[in-house]
């Protein structure tokens, strides 16, 4: 199958999946505006040369948010996608705190192309609080995410100078 078609259909496939999902932020955007986002940041860092990240990009939440399995994800997509979604889904059954606690924890052991999708994960996050916060974090809470954020990016650095820069000027701009 080629490229195109498989992003196409990878397109399709999450907005389908994250149909009645909304951003956390105020203006709560469809969801599927945070994948489009991720896929484009690690399709440009990359200059294009992985298409499997991209998709990847695009089906990251699948499994997290809308409970699609791994399986499911390697017969239509193959398993180097479904895998690399796989590596930066948190697991659902732990409590919040710890599932952050271990995003930190876990970073450096991550493939170099999990690192990417992270790093371009947090830019998108980073940008959406800067530009449309949910309503009722307040200013210490906005500050709290972006310190948890440069964390597990800490752990991911040496991938990619772009977006790992594109990370640091929003960190160092804070979120307003
Ligand atoms: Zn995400």
């Amino acid at each position: 199958m080629s490229d195109i078609v498989r992003i196409a259909r990878a397109l399709d496939f999450a907005a389908r999946k994250h149909v009645g999902q909304k951003r956390k932020g105020a203006a709560g955007e469809p969801y599927i505006n945070h994948l489009a986002e991720v896929a484009l940041l690690v399709a440009e860092a990359t200059e294009g040369r992985d298409t499997n990240l991209a998709i990847a990009a695009l089906l990251h939440d699948t499994i997290e948010d809308q409970d699609v399995k791994h399986e499911e994800l390697a017969a239509e997509f193959g398993k180097d996608v479904a895998d690399l979604v796989a590596e930066v889904t948190d697991d659902k059954r732990l409590p919040k705190e710890e599932r952050k606690r271990l995003q930190v924890e876990t970073a450096a052991a991550r493939s170099n192309r999990a690192k990417m999708l992270k790093i371009a994960d947090k830019i998108a996050n980073l940008r959406s609080i800067r530009s449309s916060p949910p309503s009722h974090w307040s200013k210490e809470r906005k500050e709290a995410y972006f310190d948890w954020a440069a964390r597990v990016v800490a752990g991911c650095r040496g991938v990619s100078p772009k977006l790992e820069a594109l990370f640091d000027e929003l960190h160092r701009l804070g979120p307003g």
